[in-house]
């Protein structure tokens, strides 16, 4: 449930009403917006009419039911969009940002050239690869505590925040301590020991969606993390399984919308994995920011044929600079209001 205190409730109110709620066995979890204060109560003790009688409690203006499974990410659960901040890079905020790396961290010359050429063509965030998911346990599985070290360093010169993949719980303290925001991969979407102890980080979480996950499962995920604690979430759309074999995945561009509309977080696009395709980026990429996504997440390596993963997908440093020429040109019209017509490219 939904308590809207009214803006002109004072802070004893809002007390009141957050110790009614503890009281009944819910848990409080209170949004303070810039008019009013939120406080949504979730839990199951089933004490649902007592909740619904604090209608009646001073300084309350309403009291509602959240009409999803998933209670604090949905967006009646805030009055406005969260941002969520990743060392100074604003992420939900008006500009849509662009984070960009390689797939994996492989070497020092690598990780240092792709960061100085993806902060010199625009890119706000480094990515880079340490604990590497992958599909046989004879390909590349990452360079592990060197790899975080590189990144750090190199985000340190460039002045760009970093994200990488966490797997497992018992790397979280050590990723921790070298990066600026632990990314959860698809595979690992509904590892819920994972999001349980991420959950008490105090970090933002980069969620992907899991690649055979419904919306709704994604953003339950993302519910274990704002459950326990954790409210700098940001949700990532990555591709899905679909009976497409020409792609990699398909990316769902409209489940970026749909996130985006039953949930006040922020949601980015992965058009590498989306597509593992490097010659559909810009179109995805593009097609992404279109629809509403605040951002994307870009593969780029020195030389992608030489990648140790996902080089087929990755942008060179020519490609990734223009990607981000392409993403400042406006986006085509497809009616001309003076020709009454629609035009065709
Ligand atoms: C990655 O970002 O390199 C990665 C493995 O992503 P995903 O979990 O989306 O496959
Ligand atoms: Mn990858």
């Amino acid at each position: 449930m939904i308590v809207n205190m009214s803006d002109q409730a004072t802070q004893l109110q809002i007390a009141h009403v957050v110790d009614r709620i503890r009281e009944l066995g819910y848990q409080a979890h209170i949004t303070q917006g810039a008019e009013r204060t939120i406080i949504a109560a979730v839990g199951s003790s089933g004490r649902r009419s007592e909740l619904e009688a604090l209608k009646a409690a001073p300084g309350v203006d309403d009291v509602v039911a959240i009409a999803h499974p998933f209670k604090l990410v949905s967006r009646q659960a805030r009055g406005a969009r969260s941002v969520v901040d990743v060392g100074g890079v604003c992420i939900g905020g008006p500009e849509a940002i662009v984070i960009a790396g390689p797939c994996s961290v492989e070497s020092r010359e690598q990780i240092f050239s792709t960061a100085r050429a993806v902060k010199a063509a625009g890119a706000c965030m480094l990515r880079g690869g340490a604990y590497k998911p992958r599909t046989s346990p004879y390909e590349f599985q990452g360079l592990g505590v060197e790899a975080l070290s590189l990144l750090r360093e190199a985000g340190d010169e460039t002045g760009l925040p970093v994200v990488t993949e966490v797997m497992g719980t018992e790397d979280v303290d050590v990723i921790s301590e070298y990066a600026d925001m632990l990314q959860v991969g698809a595979r690992n979407m509904q590892n819920f020991v994972l999001l349980r102890r991420l959950a008490r980080v105090d970090k933002p979480v980069l969620l992907k969606r899991g690649p055979s996950a419904t919306v709704k499962e994604w953003l339950l995920a993302a519910e274990y993390l704002l459950s326990g604690g954790n409210t700098q979430v940001v949700l990532c759309e990555r591709g899905i399984k679909t009976f497409e074999t020409e792609m990699r995945n398909t990316l769902d561009l409209a489940a970026v919308a749909l996130a985006r509309e039953l949930s006040h977080l922020p949601v980015i696009a992965d058009p590498s994995h989306g597509t593992g395709k490097r010659e559909l980026i810009a179109a995805a990429s593009r097609a992404a920011i279109a629809i509403g996504a605040d951002g994307i997440i870009v593969e780029v390596h020195p030389c992608p044929e030489r990648a140790l993963s996902d080089g087929p997908q990755s942008l060179d440093f020519a490609g990734f600079e223009s990607l981000m020429l392409d993403l400042q040109k406006p986006l085509r019209a497809v009616f001309n209001p003076a020709a009454r017509s629609v035009v065709a490219r």
